[in-house]
């Protein structure tokens, strides 16, 4: 098939697409034309969404209702009353529900100057995380496809290639999505939090308080996602309240990595100075971002001592997710505590510590060999599991940074064989197979993703 066929629209294919949040808040979106690209070209397909043919095109063609979201957000702890989809539009929404949304379409009444556009490396970038993610039973919105725009971009005083991202998402109801509606459009903020329940946690509108309802089911979705990327050395890296989803779904890879050795202060981005969306400090930025949807939602129920659930929720998770990953059927916060500390204390690489403990070849990775036997001392009666179960929860293959940007340069001069290699490892993270042991080696040195998204 013609490249061009499969990315633009044909007539009626996109009339499957609806607009429920359109309609149920119409206050909270403006209907917007996406750019068109004189020469587009497909460089990755998803076809393990669940989303057939009639609803893959790309971009988008005449007709199609497509719509810049509104919403707010603190950046960097600061609040910015209107941000919203700068570079985005929503296409509408698939009929199984799931959005379908384009990235770097071009600007709307949202860019404040931006360009609207977006470059390959990031849109592949986002891609790959996706996909990983996803195959790491993390939730997370995934891309269907991205599309080499035919344009040039400037990034950092440099020309970039142009691409359009299309993401599948629950939802792109975010924090930032109550914080606009509650300070900018109060009069909406009643019916998005029933759009919300009625998507993502439909049975609570039974509740007798639905919207307390609506927020404690949050706090536990966003608890349990975060502990998972604790659990895999995942740092998000821009963890604004507009990048916090209602779903619970991971969402915007932007200056985003997995942590080679262990240090709570690891930070990726090259904004982030200060470590304030550091990997240790991802739970506690979630907890205040729910803090602020706490806020938000005042006007239709007091939540807010349910934040202070967040702590324990999360270590609920956090210690459960690591007696699996230590291969023991009952949680021990402080074993797994000690832990981290002895991994950051030797400097060992987080992913593979893991896979080292269950082949009974760990001790190897320290230098004070010493203190992982006393820690192991203390393990031993509590084992369960065995080297394959614990395979089964430990990963092998993740993007690792050096992989990452190796992969992606190379697809920026038009090699896309190292991306799809990578992608194809991170998608089977538990398998080991022969020919990818490159990708299971730790990098050298700091390891810093310029925010040029
Ligand atoms: P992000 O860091 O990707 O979550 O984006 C934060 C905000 O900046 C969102 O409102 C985006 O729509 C906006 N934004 C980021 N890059 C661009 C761009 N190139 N053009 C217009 N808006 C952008
Ligand atoms: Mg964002």
């Amino acid at each position: 098939m013609d490249t061009r066929d499969a990315i633009r629209a044909r007539p009626g294919e996109w009339s499957q697409l609806t607009h429920t949040y359109a309609r149920d808040v119409p206050a909270l979106s403006v209907p917007w034309p996406a750019v068109r690209f004189p020469d587009p070209r497909v460089l990755g397909r998803n076809d393990d969404l669940g989303v057939g043919p009639v609803e893959l095109p790309t971009l988008v063609g005449d007709g199609v209702d497509t719509r810049a979201l509104a919403y707010a957000g603190h950046q960097w702890g600061v609040y910015k009353p209107r941000l919203g989809d700068g570079r985005a539009l929503l296409a509408g929404e698939l009929p199984d529900g799931r959005d379908l949304h384009l990235k770097g379409i071009g600007p709307t009444p949202f860019s404040r100057g931006l360009d609207g556009r977006a470059a390959v490396g990031p849109m592949l970038r986002e891609y790959l995380f996706g996909e990983a993610m996803h195959a790491l039973g993390i939730p997370t919105t995934r891309a269907l496809a991205v599309v080499a725009t035919g344009e040039r971009i400037e990034r950092d005083g440099r020309e970039l290639p142009g691409a359009v991202l299309t993401r599948v998402a629950a939802s792109h109801l975010r924090v930032g999505t109550f914080q606009y509606a509650a300070v900018s459009e109060p009069g909406s903020l009643r019916a998005l939090a029933d759009h919300a329940i009625a998507r993502h946690f439909p049975d609570a509108a039974r509740a007798v308080r639905p919207y307390r309802e609506l927020f404690g089911r949050v706090v536990d979705a966003q608890a349990a996602l975060v502990a998972r990327w604790m659990l895999v050395g995942f740092v998000h890296g821009v963890m604004s309240t507009d990048n916090t989803t209602i779903s619970g779904e991971t969402i915007d890879y932007g200056p985003c990595a997995f942590m080679d050795a262990v240090d709570p202060a690891t930070v990726f981005s090259s904004l982030d100075t200060t470590g304030r969306y550091a990997y240790a400090a991802q739970p506690e930025i979630l907890r205040w971002n729910l803090a602020r949807l706490a806020e938000s939602l005042r006007p239709l129920d007091d939540v807010e001592d349910l934040v202070d659930e967040f702590p324990r929720t999360y270590e609920r998770y956090w210690a459960r997710g690591m007696a699996a990953k230590l291969g023991l059927s009952t949680p021990d916060a402080a074993l797994a505590t000690d832990l981290m500390a002895l991994l950051h204390a030797q400097h060992v690489d987080f992913t593979t510590f893991f896979r080292a403990l269950a082949a009974g070849t760990a001790r190897d990775l320290f230098l004070d060999r010493a203190a992982l036997d006393a820690w192991a001392v203390r393990r031993a009666p509590l084992v369960t599991a065995g080297r394959a179960a614990m395979d089964r929860v430990n990963p092998l293959y993740v993007p690792r940074n050096h992989v990452t940007d190796a992969a992606l340069a190379a697809a920026e001069h038009g090699d896309l064989d190292p991306f799809h290699r990578l992608l194809a490892a991170v998608r089977e993270p538990y398998v080991e197979r022969p020919g990818l042991a490159d990708l299971t080696r730790p990098g050298t040195g700091p390891h810093v993703t310029y925010c040029g998204t």
